[in-house]
């Protein structure tokens, strides 16, 4: 940190990803004097994600969103296909309306940031926070190498990593069946060429899901996202799950070999033919939230939001992590605003954050899909299933001569994919009670 640096602030926000950016934003504008703490070399640097943002939750903070941020394009497709060798079926959406944009996160949590920098906030970046300072059970500012900052409130924005809250004993240890490896690829599509090849007319966007083949036997799937003139491919990959077959054997990929299996898959690559890969990336992700929650989300002092707080979605088919930060950024500045107003970060006042959460949209959405990400590990679902689908239409499109009744091909389909009838039934009615 710098000489310059004030060493006491009302806030100290740790990270410059979307929670923290919101939370900062908003404390600022009401006239708070707010830092934000970010170990990447500035805002956004560190971040990578799939690509799609739902945009109304994002509204309630910076009601000018669509007007000012890097959106890239709105998702008026949305498609997933079932993946078996060379055959895949595919399942496409058009959408109706406006709801989630796409754009890279390196890009939003910079224009976030900037906000809240425009708004009063100071950015001190390639800093990383060692300790939240806590005396005598209350928070009292953060610690960085030798340096100290004294603040009123900090804000735990540090994202799915959460070594400071572990180190606080608010979240325990991550454990491999908690999280995901997320991989991507920037691909130099060129506007011109995604267009015509996906039909997408000017400003419209396509998010794509894969599930099959492409992980090779691990739980998780593919996407692949339009930007304005390229194209984000990537891979979701469980890490507990991964681990065991890599050390049985029975993966025998690495997972950069199955990003690239993807990305020259003969049905996906006639997209981007031989179009060059700008840029590649990793980053953990939460599988399933409310088992990654924190035993509180507030402590005298303290509040923790988005990622760090579990914060986040993932339905298979939909993955909502940025707009649940920014929301709880938002929930997180109110809270401590009222704080501060009255008689300070205590327990009870930043209480009322977690009450908040849990009355949110959030987490009525992370109760209603408990027990998901049980489903999206379960071999039926995204290895069986797909090969079934596949298997069943080649049966029905694949003949020269004599074409199977549809029950005959899907009887057939189920033998040789390994689907028990009844247990498929049983299972498919707890997915969807789920999603
Ligand atoms: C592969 C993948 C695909 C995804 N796809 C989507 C998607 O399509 N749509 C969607 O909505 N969500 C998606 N997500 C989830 C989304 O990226 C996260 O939910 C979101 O970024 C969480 O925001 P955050 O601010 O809580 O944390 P982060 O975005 O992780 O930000 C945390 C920030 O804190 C900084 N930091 C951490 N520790 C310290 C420290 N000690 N000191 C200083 N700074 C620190 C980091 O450098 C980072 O800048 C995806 C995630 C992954 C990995």
């Amino acid at each position: 940190m710098s000489s310059q640096t004030p060493t006491k602030f009302d806030v100290v926000v740790v990270g410059a990803g979307p929670a923290g950016a919101s939370a900062a934003y908003l404390l600022a504008k009401a006239g708070y004097k707010v830092l934000i703490v970010e170990r990447g070399r500035g805002a956004g640097t560190k971040e990578l994600f799939g690509g799609k943002i739902y945009a109304e939750p994002l509204r309630t903070v910076w009601p000018d969103l669509d007007k000012e941020a890097p959106i890239h394009r709105w998702v008026t497709r949305e498609r997933i296909s079932f993946v078996k060798g060379e055959r895949v079926t595919t399942v496409e959406f058009k959408l109706g309306r406006k709801v989630a944009f796409t754009t890279y996160l390196t890009e939003m949590a910079k224009w976030m940031t900037n906000k809240a920098v425009e708004s009063g906030a100071i950015l001190v970046d390639e800093v990383r926070v060692d300790e939240i300072i806590v005396e005598n059970g209350r928070v009292k500012g953060i610690r960085s190498g030798p340096d100290t900052i004294e603040a009123d409130v900090v804000v735990d924005a540090e994202g799915v990593n959460r070594i400071l809250l572990e180190k606080l004993g608010l979240a325990e240890k991550i454990k491999p069946d908690q999280v995901a490896l997320g991989v991507k690829e920037v691909i130099n599509i060129g506007k011109k060429a995604m267009n015509e090849r996906l039909l997408l007319d000017e400003g419209e966007g396509l998010a794509w899901f894969m599930v099959g083949d492409v992980t090779a036997g691990i739980p998780g799937g593919g996407f692949m996202y339009t930007m304005k003139d390229t194209i984000a491919l990537g891979l979701v990959l469980h890490i507990g799950k991964a681990y065991e077959a890599a050390k049985t054997g029975e993966l025998k990929h690495t997972v950069p070999m199955l990003l690239e299996k993807l990305r020259t898959h003969p049905f996906f690559s006639k997209i981007w033919g031989d179009a060059d890969v700008l840029e590649y990336g990793a980053h953990m992700t939460i599988e399933g939230g409310l088992r990654y929650m924190p035993k509180k989300l507030y402590m005298p002092g303290l509040v923790v939001v988005g990622d760090a707080a579990g914060l986040l979605l993932n339905t298979g088919y939909t993955i909502r992590g940025v707009d649940y930060a920014v929301y709880s950024g938002k929930l997180a500045a109110e809270t401590i605003i009222e704080a501060l107003e009255s008689d300070g970060p205590t327990e009870e006042n930043l209480r009322k954050y977690e009450e908040r959460v849990r009355e949110s949209f959030m987490f009525r959405e992370l109760v209603k899909h408990r027990g998901i990400e049980k489903v999206m590990e379960d071999p039926m679902f995204f290895t069986k299933l797909p090969a079934m689908l596949n298997i069943l239409l080649a049966k029905l499109y694949e003949q020269d001569y004599e074409e199977p009744t549809v029950l005959e091909a899907l009887l057939d389909s189920v033998k040789e994919s390994d689907v028990s009838l009844s247990k498929f039934m049983l299972k498919l009615f707890s997915v969807v009670s789920k999603l």
